[in-house]
């Protein structure tokens, strides 16, 4: 439904009693109390529903128009909460930047219950940006409206062109000021998760010794995740390999998309393999695998392609927190650790370097079209080309619709590129598949529009210095389909002009 429909609809039934009714199941409120903290989310001096996401709350089971409602809207901005949530901020500890910090947790968030998805599976509804928690330390607890609309898109993008991530429910905002370098508008957003242990909750309990607490957390984490993994006969070995093997496919998307997540500290990783903590995050316009955009990432630790090593770094931190439930004997958990973990190389190259053939339209990425692959990146890397558009134009130039020049146009410089293109013709020539589908298969895993940060920067400077949200809603809308090319979305796919480069992306928190 349209946000002008739902709106609509609202104001038609303004003066019906309205009762939200959601069917909380929360499960880890039920673990122990030392595994989180009762939090008490602010309620919005004037809460003001920005977007409703109708698709994800259907999804969710849960009625947009309830959600649009006062009561909905209360809900979604901190407060009153409807009956049967249990708002909570969960503990976690985690490397920062490589160093740990022990006490970490919510600190501007609350989840403030878990509901069953259409799938049957449980959903995490978390309120980021609603007030100070236990674990807050110096923080306001709170979000500005310009972090929670760059997560909103990103997020929802991501979801679009296929990643696992946490999604975005609502943006709200509260009426009321938050004060960062200056007196920013406030605003608060539901995250939905699959779960939102992080890498870092398991450091939480291994760092405190408590293997008790460990046993459960991991018990519930194959509960939620991998009940697939409850009766190997290793359980907690095998809960290992599994998310080792989904992260090694997370990052492999991430690369395929050109994302850089920015801040991939152990706190920021979700066990469930889903993206998570949207902060200074970036898409990569030209093709740079050294290229940083976080302001707070001085050392180039999460460059983009840095993450895949950094990856195996954050789960072999989780190695060594599922050590004692791996086997009792210190040296035998060692060994099926060190093993499990090695396979994160190779699921993630098979990962990788398919997913890059088939955006070449090659089947095998892997194997023989390997050197192609290799040689487009460096093609890309040398002709500083626009990385979605370099593949998405492959499409056209595959059934015709460009000729070579025009696909030669993204380079700055064409060599490289142009001395590959012979080679690829006759790898696409031996897929056997007629020019027409070739195109068709490659625009269905091109996406033409990536969240782009320059018209992010452009939609959060609108709603935030005018008020003005219609950017926003155009650009939402428009990556709820990545891989429609449309005259209306056209500029939208443009990379940055010179003068709209953004080099730098800020967490804003
Ligand atoms: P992040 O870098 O966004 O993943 O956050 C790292 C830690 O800082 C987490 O424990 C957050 O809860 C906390 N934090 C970030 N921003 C705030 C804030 N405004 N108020 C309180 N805690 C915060
Ligand atoms: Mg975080």
């Amino acid at each position: 439904m349209s946000q002008k429909r739902l709106a609509a609809e609202v104001a038609t039934r303004k003066d019906q009693v309205m009762t939200l009714a959601i069917a909380f199941d929360n499960s880890y409120a039920r673990l122990p109390a030392r595994f989180f903290a009762t939090a008490r989310p602010d309620v919005a001096p004037a809460p003001r529903l920005l977007r409703l996401n109708a698709a994800l709350a259907g999804e969710l089971g849960l009625d947009p128009q309830a959600l649009a409602s006062p009561d909905g809207i209360a809900m979604l901005s901190g407060g009153p909460l409807p009956s049967g949530a249990r708002p909570i901020a969960l503990a976690y500890a985690g490397h920062q930047f490589g160093h740990f910090v022990p006490d970490l947790g919510d600190g501007r968030a609350a989840l403030i219950g878990e509901v069953l998805d259409r799938q049957g599976r449980h959903r995490d509804l978390q309120l980021k940006g609603s007030g100070r928690t236990v674990f807050s330390r110096r923080g306001d607890g709170k979000a500005a409206l310009g972090p929670v609309l760059r997560e909103y898109i990103v997020s929802e993008a991501m979801a679009a062109l296929g990643l696992p991530t946490t999604r975005t429910l609502a943006a709200v905002a509260t009426g009321e000021a938050v004060q960062r370098d200056q007196p920013l508008p406030g605003a608060v957003l539901t995250r939905v998760a699959l779960s939102h242990v992080r890498v870092g909750t398991f450091q939480y309990f291994a760092h405190r010794g408590d293997v008790d607490g460990l046993r459960l957390l991991a018990d519930h984490v194959i509960d939620r995740l991998y009940p697939e993994v409850a009766s190997a006969p290793n359980r907690y070995a095998a809960l290992y390999a599994a998310v080792v093997e989904r992260q090694a496919h997370l990052v492999a998307g991430w690369l395929g998309v050109g994302f850089i997540h920015g801040v991939m500290n152990t706190d920021n990783m979700a066990v469930s393999g889903e993206t998570i903590d949207y902060g200074p995050c970036a898409f990569m316009d030209d093709y740079d695998p050294a290229r940083v955009l976080s302001s707070i990432d001085h050392q180039g630790r999460y460059a983009y392609g840095n993450q895949p090593q950094i990856a195996q770094w954050n789960l072999a931190r989780l190695a060594e927190c599922l050590l004692p439930l791996i086997d009792a004997d210190h040296d035998t958990a060692v060994r099926t650790a060190v093993e499990t973990l090695s396979a994160f190389a190779t699921s993630f190259e098979a990962a990788y370097f398919g997913g890059l053939g088939r955006k070449l339209g090659l089947a095998d990425g892997n194997g023989a079209d390997r050197p192609l692959v290799v040689a487009v990146l460096k093609a890309l890397a040398a002709g500083k080309a626009d990385f979605t558009l370099a593949f998405r134009r492959l499409a056209d130039l595959a059934d015709g619709t460009i000729d070579d020049d025009r696909w030669l146009a993204l380079f700055a410089r064409q060599d490289e590129a142009r001395a590959l293109l012979p080679e690829w013709r006759q790898r696409l020539a031996a897929t056997g598949q007629a020019p027409a589908a070739i195109g068709r298969a490659l625009r269905a895993i091109n996406p033409i529009l990536i969240p782009r940060n320059h018209q992010i920067e452009a939609v959060i400077a609108a709603a935030v210095e005018w008020d003005d949200f219609r950017p926003f809603h155009r650009l939402a809308d428009a990556l709820a389909t990545p891989f429609d090319e449309t005259p209306a979305t056209a500029d939208l796919a443009l990379p940055p002009r010179p003068e709209e480069r953004v080099t730098a992306t800020f967490c804003g928190t």
